[in-house]
């Protein structure tokens, strides 16, 4: 029974970066450990063996007491623009214990969420409440099935501590993984307190990290940032086709590689409305769906001025050049969100009048306060209920003719259409009841049945099962939906 049978075959290249970006450190150790939620997919995809990682000494590494060969933990130093406040930040609780070589050849970051106070913790007491980290398990898993980059969720290991929020609350350890923890706030950091060495260290590791092929590349930071700017693009495009609202979009929330981070207070969108915020700390809804790409842009802003002394040594030059790439984004998210909506619709071709389609259909969903996700659904199944108030409005009846009418001018069938609208529109996301009542019973009673259910379900969104049918009811009395981030 040694760990290492358990597959790990760790590295630690981050800590070859000037000791300004961590600080080496150990978790802090936790009472009782146990394993509640094993991922045995993602273990399989890391080269872990999901057996061994049950076994207590695995256990004791998932909850950060003891540590795998080849580890070396750290905690990660960065900065960020929270809710546009400028703040020196860091891993105030979590830990990289290093990164796994998988059997495909990637690196992936493996951190301990919940893992204790860091030197970064600032008031914080560094720990996760068992709920938020089965919450975080189950929303990634469900955009990772979404086909949406994210970090996943390897474990969730309870400490047999607790923890004091507003009330007292069973502590846990969430593992992560990702392709990197990088952040717009790591560079901000960079820029902020430390020299041009540090700031070069640290693009260079992103580069060969993220961006391998730009390695020797002369403009190679400034096409470094093009290649965030696009993935940043894609990501948002796919967030919105789904109605995902992350609800804490900061610059230390959002990655270089392109993946989804930190799943606090995010929620899925349930009628369709571009203000929709569901994060208690959101009381301007700066974060609310309908603004999610704007600040997107906005954050890449923030990574591009840290990229300035790096991308030209003339300042006037180097603005110019980074203006122009922030400047493509808009362009970019529009030419992925487009394209996502007209294969929602079931459109493979192009035509002027797509555009008008699509935002007119939105106005009216907005207008008739219909479910998103379900509306789609119902023009895919062509089961569209003819008492909703969307289906009883004219306009809607005019905007139904426009859309049979497109399609008939698709060079594929009618039912090749409906078959390209169902691998776009999922027949499950996490509705926020479905999550709470998972939470309850996994929480409150300690019985796993009802989350284990519901990841099922959101493993195959794109199958349209039905047994997925039940998941698609939103309840028809509930008051405002809040979320809350940091428990
Ligand atoms: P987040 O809102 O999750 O992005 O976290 C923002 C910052 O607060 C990060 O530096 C976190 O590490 C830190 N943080 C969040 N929760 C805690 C906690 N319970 N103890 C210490 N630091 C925390
Ligand atoms: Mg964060
Ligand atoms: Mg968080």
């Amino acid at each position: 029974d040694h760990p290492e049978q358990a597959g790990w075959n760790l590295e630690a290249t981050y800590g070859e970066l000037p000791e300004l970006f961590y600080t080496d450190m150990k978790p802090n150790p936790v009472r009782e450990p146990r394993l509640v939620l094993l991922n045995e997919i993602v273990a399989e995809k890391m080269g872990l063996n999901p057996e061994a990682l049950r076994q207590p000494k695995s256990v004791s590494i998932l909850a950060g007491n003891t540590f795998p060969e080849g580890s070396r933990p750290l905690a990660q130093a960065y900065a960020g623009h929270q809710f546009a406040y400028f703040n020196r930040l860091g891993d105030g609780r979590a830990v990289l214990i290093g990164e796994q070589i998988t059997p495909a050849g990637d690196r992936i970051d493996i951190q301990l969420k919940g893992s204790g106070r860091t030197p970064y913790s600032r008031g914080g007491d560094g720990r996760a409440a068992l709920g938020p980290m089965l919450r975080e398990y189950i929303i990634s898993e469900a955009m990772h099935a979404l086909g949406i980059p994210t970090t996943r969720s390897l474990a969730v290991v309870s400490t047999g501590e607790s923890i004091m929020r507003e009330t007292s609350l069973p502590g846990a350890i969430l593992t992560r993984t990702a392709a990197s923890h990088l952040r717009v706030g790591t560079f901000q950091y960079a820029a902020h307190f430390g020299g041009q060495e540090d700031l070069q260290a640290l693009a260079d590791y992103a580069i060969e990290r993220h961006d391998p092929q730009l390695l020797g590349n002369t403009e190679r930071y400034l096409k470094f940032l093009q290649e965030v700017c696009d993935r940043q693009a894609k990501l948002l495009a796919q967030w919105q086709l789904v109605g995902f609202i992350h609800g804490v979009m900061n610059t230390d929330n959002t990655t270089i590689s392109g993946e989804t981070i930190d799943y606090g207070p995010c929620a899925f969108m349930d009628i369709y409305h571009p203000g929709t915020v569901f994060s208690s700390i959101d009381a301007e809804g700066r974060y609310a769906y309908g603004s999610q790409p704007q600040i997107a842009a906005w954050n890449l802003s923030r990574l591009a001025e840290s990229l300035l002394p790096l991308i030209h040594e003339n300042e006037d030059e180097a603005v110019s050049l980074a203006e122009d790439v922030i400047a493509g984004f808009a362009e970019k998210f529009h030419q992925y969100w487009h394209a996502g909506m007209r294969a929602k619709l079931g459109m493979r071709e192009e035509e002027e009048e797509d555009l008008p389609l699509i935002y007119d259909l939105l106005t009216l969903m907005q207008r008739h306060e219909a479910d998103y996700t379900n509306t789609f659904l119902d023009l895919t199944f062509d089961t569209l209920d003819p008492d909703a108030a969307l289906v009883q409005s004219v306009e809607f009846q005019q905007w139904r003719e426009r859309w049979e009418m497109r399609l008939e001018r698709e060079t594929a069938d009618r039912e090749q259409s409906r078959e390209w609208m169902k691998q776009h529109n999922p027949a499950v996301i996490p509705r926020n009841h479905r999550v709470e009542e998972a939470l309850q019973s996994a929480v409150d009673k300690g019985d796993y049945s009802v989350l284990k259910k519901l990841l099922n379900v959101l493993s195959q969104p794109y199958a349209h099962l039905p047994e997925q049918l039940d998941y698609r009811s939103v309840p028809s009395v509930c008051g405002p939906y809040r979320t809350y981030c940091g428990t």
